[in-house]
């Protein structure tokens, strides 16, 4: 079916952000990897794309013990920088493990950061049922096919898994967002970014309409910190997480003075894991004590007939990175 829109491209930060204020139907393109697709299944249907590719949103620049990252900076970009490769070597390997290199150079990190879910209904306007897509019609996934499904921040509306893996290794490290509108500009910490579904699946983040991602700021790991993104997916080659864990740990001899973890693949959003932190955190660095930590990590799941492998399957890939960053075997 062909669904005719209209195209312009700025160069000028300014006039996109008017054109998109001015116009609830538009939206904008960047990499396009995802929304393009999106448009050709018919999910996403705007009436105007506003492409900012232009834009100059390119830069990395470390400002003190930050990484500071323009938006439309590509996932390859960020992935060979040296400083991501010396300090934040967990962002990296998310990065590597994210997709082909082919879509590395074309994917930007704001796209990244909002990608859509694979739900396979949400991706097939045939379903009628899809909260996501279709506010107040209900959820195919719940009844139907939902072995990928997410099991920790569900609701009875939705249950689709947040599919970003760079996402998890930033909101381990409390990176922070910048956004703009045309009213102004502000930050939103990444903890705070994204919404669990309860009664509004369809509501994914804490973006106004019109606003857009400028820029990504990382705090970088210290000195001597170690960390790991181990990814367990079907297959090897760019699948997405079945379950992903994002650890970062800075040792005292063999306690754990300090943990940052976060789950992927098991969520309706980037999981943050803080019981976990809590468990490891001042404890001794053994197995037990890491079983407990993924224990806690996943107290709250809510699996269903299909997915509940994804509990033991999470806890055993954050037991086993927690091993690798520490050097403690099992
Ligand atoms: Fe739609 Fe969410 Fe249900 Fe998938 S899980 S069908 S995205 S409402």
């Amino acid at each position: 079916m062909v669904r005719p829109f209209e195209y312009e491209w700025t160069d000028d930060i300014a006039t996109a952000l008017a054109e998109a204020g001015a116009d609830a139907s538009a939206a904008y393109l960047a990499g396009g990897t995802t929304q393009l697709d999106l448009m050709k299944d018919g999910v996403l249907r705007p009436s105007r794309l506003i492409d900012i590719s232009r834009l100059p949103l390119h830069e990395i620049e470390r400002r003190g013990e930050n990484l500071f990252v323009g938006s439309l900076t590509t996932m390859e970009e960020l992935a060979a920088h040296p400083v991501v490769a010396q300090h934040l070597p967990f962002v990296r390997e998310a990065l590597l493990r994210s997709a082909s290199v082919q879509l590395r150079n074309m994917a930007t990190i704001g796209g990244n950061l909002l990608q859509r879910t694979r739900c396979r209904y949400f991706r097939d306007d045939t379903v009628a049922q899809c909260n996501k897509r279709a506010p107040g019609t209900g959820c195919a996934a719940i009844t139907g096919f939902h072995r990928t499904s997410a099991v920790l921040g569900t609701s009875e509306n939705c249950i689709a898994t947040h599919a970003s893996d760079l996402a998890v290794a930033l909101i381990a490290m409390d990176a922070v967002v910048h956004v703009s509108h045309v009213d102004g500009s502000r930050t939103i910490p990444l903890t705070r970014f994204y919404r669990t579904p309860s009664d509004t699946p369809h509501l994914e983040n804490a973006l106004r309409p019109g606003e857009l991602i400028t820029a990504v700021e990382v705090p970088l790991l210290p000195v001597g910190a170690r960390s790991d993104y181990l990814k367990v997916r079907d297959r090897m080659s760019y699948e997405f997480a079945l379950a992903s864990a994002a650890v970062a740990v800075v040792l005292d001899g063999d306690v754990i003075h300090s943990a940052r973890v976060a789950l992927g693949g098991v969520a309706t959003v980037p999981w943050r894991a803080l019981e976990a932190e809590q468990v490891l955190t001042g404890a001794t660095a053994r197995t037990e004590v890491f079983q407990a930590a993924a224990q806690a990590a996943l107290a709250g799941a809510e699996p269903r007939p299909l997915n509940g492998f994804k509990v033991p399957l999470a806890q055993r890939t954050l037991v086993r990175t927690l091993q690798t960053v520490t050097g403690v075997s099992s």
